[in-house]
């Protein structure tokens, strides 16, 4: 099938990629010329494991191709992809204007039937509202359809191919049958395609996400009471994953969540409920637990010093919001850093893959460091706050050897009590006793 993909980000890229690599023939559009020009020399924009060799295969095999011209990629399509950024409003709502702009020069370019689907995230009624924009511009018939995507950032190839569900909102048996076709590759390991509602499939991407946000909120307060109740929360969380019930997942305590997802969606589902007059009474505490946890490490930085954190040199391993991807948006490691040096100390930072993103947010303001061990040369303490897997079983005398005073305040709980304890560290996790050396 001939398709494009408006928007070429961390969604757009990796499904026009993924689907070019099912055989189809693929556009992806942006506007961002840099972008484009970056992709045709071979270079990709983003840190995706596995994505770069993916685009290399498809370019070469000609079924993969980068421009600027929305309209001209319109015409020789017959799926047209919305995959352009929803990013937070002045409100708290979604800003929507990337796709209604989309939407516009869509209808303008029209010249057939088209299938024209929301990839992105968005207000339930959006999909009504893009279908009324681009009638309103052509006389050819368009269907609109709902596909949320629900793919993870560093694991985004995997889950593209293998999701564990596909949501398709539509109303029109025509558009129904094309975007089966379309996700039959995908669907070998007998997972779904579920077929709703527009407004379903887009309150779909809103409710799980606000779940998984809440799971978050949830395990990081009751960590806030391990913390001062002297319980470990490690062993509360596999004591609560194990009930079938519950499950494993997304139950483990840190800093907060951030990344281009949770934090805005969860404040656009609250402005959603608002204007409806439901009070989001659950959605806030989700969204204010997680604004305060974000400070989290910063408390415990300042009450180990005793406020004195001025002069203090720390090295921070981890900035990408999660490990595997460089997206640093709403990254808990950006509320740290701006809190330590606001408070007069210096930052020297290790990320496997975010230092080009951290450059652009903190210019020269602290010091980059391409190893880890780099970081650590005469600091003070270590702070992680990403959980990068090169983290979890460092050389701990190497790192005493380095640090000024063998101080670790961990917002990932990587390291066991035990062990730090005979090492000889001070170590700070998130909800679990203190170590100090005796
Ligand atoms: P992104 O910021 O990485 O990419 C968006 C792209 O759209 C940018 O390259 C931008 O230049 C381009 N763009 C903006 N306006 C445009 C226009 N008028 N015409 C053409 N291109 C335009 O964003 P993302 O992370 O890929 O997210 C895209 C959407 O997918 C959002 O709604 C997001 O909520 C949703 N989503 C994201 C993820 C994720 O993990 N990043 C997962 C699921 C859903």
């Amino acid at each position: 099938m001939k398709l494009c993909v408006v928007g070429t980000g961390y969604v757009g890229l990796v499904a026009g990629t993924c689907f070019s690599e099912s055989g189809n023939d693929v556009v992806c559009v942006d506007v961002d010329e840099r972008k484009i020009a970056a992709l045709k020399r071979g270079e990709v924009p983003i840190y995706e494991p596995g994505l770069e060799e993916l685009i290399k295969r498809n370019v070469a095999q000609q079924r993969l191709t980068f421009q600027t011209d929305l309209a001209d990629a319109v015409r020789r399509s017959l799926i047209v992809f919305i995959a352009v950024g929803t990013p937070e409003g002045t409100n708290g709502e979604a800003d929507l204007s990337a796709v209604w702009k989309v939407a516009e020069q869509i209808g303008d370019a029209v010249n057939d039937y088209k299938v024209v689907v929301d990839k992105s995230t968005v207000p339930v009624g959006t999909a009504a509202r893009v279908s009324a924009i681009i009638r309103g511009r052509t006389s050819h018939p368009v269907d609109v359809v709902s596909n949320p995507e629900f793919l993870k950032e560093g694991a985004a190839i995997e889950d593209f191919q293998k999701p564990d569900r596909v949501v398709i909102g539509h109303r029109s048996e025509r558009a129904h049958a094309i975007m089966e076709e379309l996700y039959k590759p995908f669907m070998r390991t007998g997972n779904p395609i579920l077929f709703m509602s527009p407004e379903s499939a887009e309150m779909t991407k809103y409710a799980a996400n606000a779940m998984l946000a809440a799971r978050i909120s949830l395990v990081n307060e009751i960590a806030n009471l391990c913390d001062v109740l002297g319980s470990d929360v490690e062993d509360v969380r596999r004591g609560v994953g194990l009930d079938k019930r519950i499950g494993p997942a997304f139950l483990f305590p840190g800093v907060g969540y951030g990344g281009s997802c949770f934090p805005k969606d969860v404040k656009a589902l609250i402005t959603m409920a608002e204007a409806h007059g439901l009070p989001p009474r659950l959605l806030r505490a989700v969204d204010d637990v997680n604004t305060a946890q974000k400070t989290l490490l910063y408390r415990k930085l300042a009450a180990h010093y005793g406020d004195a954190l001025g002069g203090k040199r720390f090295a921070v391993w981890g900035l990408a919001f999660k490990p595997r991807t460089d997206d640093m948006r709403e990254a808990p490691a950006v509320t740290l850093i701006e809190a330590l040096l606001a408070a007069g100390a210096s930052v020297q930072a290790h990320d496997p893959v975010a230092r080009h993103v951290a450059e652009r947010i903190f210019g020269d303001r602290i010091a980059y460091c391409d190893a880890p061990y780099d970081a650590l040369r005469d600091a003070d303490a270590l702070v992680i706050v990403t959980e990068w897997g090169e983290f979890k079983q460092p050389d701990f005398d190497r790192m005493r050897s380095l640090l000024r005073a063998p101080v670790i305040f961990d917002g990932r709980n990587l390291y066991e009590l035990g062990t730090m304890k005979q090492l000889g560290f001070t170590y700070y996790a998130v909800g679990r006793p203190a170590v100090r050396p005796e």
